[in-house]
C-alpha cells in the first residue's frame, strides 16, 4: 500500500455511530492520522465526487436506490472496501424495518399523526425511493473485509487500521461475549423469562441463567461484554460468530432448552436478530 493510503467514509442507512467511535480514538488518531489522506468523508466535508480511494469504510446498509448506488460506486473506486459497523455488515437496527413493506414503512412516517403533513407521502423526485428492504453491504458488493460492532469499539477500529497501514489482515475475535463476561455460569436453565428492566438482578449470576433475555452465548465478543458487566443483557450487536450460519438460529437453539416458557417470549425475531435481520437466514417477511 502506498505511504499516505487514500481513506474514503461514507454514512448511509446507519447513525454516524460508527464515525464517532473513530473519533473515541481521541490521542491516539495521531498515531495514524500521518499515514492516511481522507480524501472523502461527507461528515466532514463537502466532496461532490467519490474519488478513487485505497480504503474504503461504509457505515450503514442500502435502504434506498441512491444508497445502493453509492456503494457499487464505491466498489468501482476503491481497493480494499470495508462494510464498517453491525448496520454495513447485518443491516443493524434499521433492518428490523424488514418486517414491514416498504409501503407500510412509509404510511406509517408520514401518515401518522406525530408528524407534519399527515398522510403526504414524498414522492420518488423528493427523497430516493425506498428498496424493498434493507441491504447489508455485503450483499450487494464483495468487499475485502467487515468489522462489526454498534459501534465497533474505538480499538477495534484502530486495530483495523493499523493491520490495514501494516499490510496485515484486520483479525476479529473468534470467541463470545460470555467468553468475556464476569458472570458466573451455573448451567442452570431459566425457569420463566423476566423483562429487561424487571427485579435487581444477582450481580454475579448469568443473566441468562436469572431468566434475563441475554443473547451474549450467540454474540461475537469484542466489546469487552459491555452491557451483562453493567447489569443489562447483551443484545446481540457484534452479531454472529464465524462458527455458525446465523446468529438467530444459534440463538434460538440455546433458548429453546426452556421449553414453552421460551415460546412465551415476546417478539422473538427483534431478540434474536435484533441486529442481524437483513442477514438472516430468514431475512424478510413474506406478503
Ligand atoms: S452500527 Fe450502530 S453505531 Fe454504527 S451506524 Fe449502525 S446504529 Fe449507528
Ligand atoms: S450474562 Fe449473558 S453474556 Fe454473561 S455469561 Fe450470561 S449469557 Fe453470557
Ligand atoms: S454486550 Fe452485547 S449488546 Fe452490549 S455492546 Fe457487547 S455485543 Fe453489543
Amino acid at each position: 500500500m502506498a505511504d499516505k493510503v487514500r481513506l474514503g467514509l461514507i454514512q448511509l442507512c446507519g447513525c454516524s455511530g460508527c464515525h464517532i467511535s473513530l473519533l473515541d480514538l481521541h490521542e491516539q488518531l495521531l498515531d495514524v492520522l500521518p499515514n492516511l489522506e481522507i480524501v472523502y468523508a461527507p461528515i466532514i466535508a463537502d466532496v461532490k465526487e467519490i474519488p478513487e480511494c485505497d480504503v474504503f469504510l461504509i457505515e450503514g446498509g442500502a435502504r434506498n436506490e441512491h444508497d445502493e448506488h453509492l456503494i457499487h460506486e464505491i466498489r468501482e473506486k476503491s481497493k480494499v472496501v470495508i462494510a464498517w459497523g453491525t448496520c454495513a455488515v447485518y443491516g443493524g437496527i434499521p433492518g428490523l424495518g424488514n418486517l414491514y413493506s416498504a409501503e407500510q414503512l412509509k404510511k406509517t412516517v408520514y401518515g401518522t399523526e406525530t408528524t407534519d403533513n399527515v398522510g403526504e407521502l414524498p414522492s420518488d423526485e423528493m427523497v430516493p425511493p425506498l428498496t424493498n428492504s434493507v441491504m447489508p453491504v455485503p450483499s450487494i458488493v464483495d468487499v475485502e473485509y467487515v468489522i462489526p460492532g454498534c459501534p465497533p469499539r474505538p480499538e477495534i477500529n484502530a486495530g483495523a487500521i493499523v493491520a490495514l497501514l501494516e499490510g496485515r489482515d484486520p483479525e476479529l475475535p473468534k470467541k463470545i461475549v460470555c467468553d468475556e463476561c464476569p458472570r458466573t455460569k451455573e448451567n442452570v436453565i431459566p425457569e420463566t423469562f423476566k423483562r429487561t428492566f424487571e427485579g435487581t438482578p444477582d450481580p454475579e449470576k448469568c443473566l441468562f441463567e436469572q431468566g434475563y433475555t441475554c443473547v451474549g452465548m450467540g454474540t461475537r465478543a469484542g466489546c469487552g461484554a459491555l452491557c451483562p458487566s453493567a447489569g443489562v443483557p447483551c443484545r446481540g450487536c457484534y452479531g454472529k460468530t464465524d462458527e455458525v450460519l446465523d446468529q438467530g438460529s444459534s440463538l434460538a437453539n440455546t433458548y429453546a432448552a426452556a421449553g414453552d416458557e421460551a415460546l412465551k417470549i415476546s417478539d422473538k425475531s427483534a431478540l434474536f436478530n435484533r441486529f442481524t435481520l437483513p442477514a438472516a437466514l430468514i431475512s424478510k417477511k413474506q406478503e
